[in-house]
């Protein structure tokens, strides 16, 4: 999971929205008459979507596993748990059907003071509370937030801990080919590896290998080569703009955050 920035709705379907909670509001507001409400309301998902779309990291993907095509609206907190947010634009997350359907489902864990123990990448900042191994493509916790998402998210299932793994290596030889190709005096070709690095699914995996920029351990992990890559001011300005979300980190300059473990855990 990497940090996503929220877009603000447009008056018109935030008005829009505004109006089909008051009327489930006052039908009772009850599941089974928010899923009917919230079907109904083709054309409002299918602006919420494109929206989402947006939003999402790489091309599409899924803001819990990073992986598969975004399908799904999900509600974060489910209707099942908490109607009234249905039409909550807040509420909406883009996922993979896998996610929404098989692992999160209306699972919605709080602590004991009532709050969500689930991480929404748009509000919470998943590096306070996710550490991944990149050359393993695990994740590990940092907080009980973090245990409870690896776990409701399913996110250290077998295919996405191979996915990431395989993604770091071949991000490595991507990043290590841009600069071998500025060398060369080939900026444009360069440009096209790195965008086709961006749009590609498991965002997370450049994004830890970014962060991790500001690790003692960086040189052990990335390799020399990777590491004078991804330092090479001419590499990082061309991917900045690339993966701009909102998320300072992507620039590699930011310090970990405070209740990251100063040094990577073992892999
Ligand atoms: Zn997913």
């Amino acid at each position: 999971m990497i940090p996503i920035s929220r877009t603000a709705l447009d008056a018109q379907l935030s008005a829009r929205l505004a109006l089909l909670t008051s009327r489930l509001a006052s039908a009772g507001g009850d599941t089974v008459a928010a899923r009917s409400a919230w079907q109904s309301a083709r054309p409002e998902r299918g602006r919420l979507r494109n929206q989402l779309n947006e939003m999402a990291p790489g091309n599409r993907r899924c803001m819990y596993c990073g992986d598969s095509l975004g399908t799904d609206i999900d509600h974060f907190q489910p209707i099942a748990k908490n109607a009234a947010r249905t039409f909550d634009w807040l509420n909406h997350l883009l996922a993979c059907s896998h996610c929404n359907s098989n692992e999160k489902r209306d699972q919605f864990p709080s602590d004991s003071e009532g709050n969500p123990l689930l991480i929404d990448p748009t509000r919470d900042d998943p590096d306070q509370h996710l550490f991944l191994l990149l050359s393993s493509g695990e994740y590990r916790a940092l907080s009980p937030m973090g245990t409870a998402s690896i776990k409701v998210y399913g996110l250290n299932r077998t295919d996405l801990v191979t996915g990431r793994s395989t993604a770091f290596h071949a991000r490595k030889l991507t990043i290590c080919g841009a600069q071998s190709l500025l060398r060369r005096g080939r900026p444009d070709d360069a440009a096209v590896g790195l965008r086709a690095l961006v749009q590609e699914p498991y965002a997370s995996v450049l994004h830890g290998m970014l962060r991790l920029l500001d690790s003692p351990d960086v040189v052990d992990i990335l390799g020399e080569d990777v590491v004078a890559a991804l330092t090479d001011p001419d590499i990082l300005s061309m991917l900045r703009p690339l993966i701009e979300r909102g998320d300072s980190l992507a620039t590699g300059n930011s310090a970990p955050p405070a209740s990251s473990p100063s040094t990577v855990p073992a892999d």
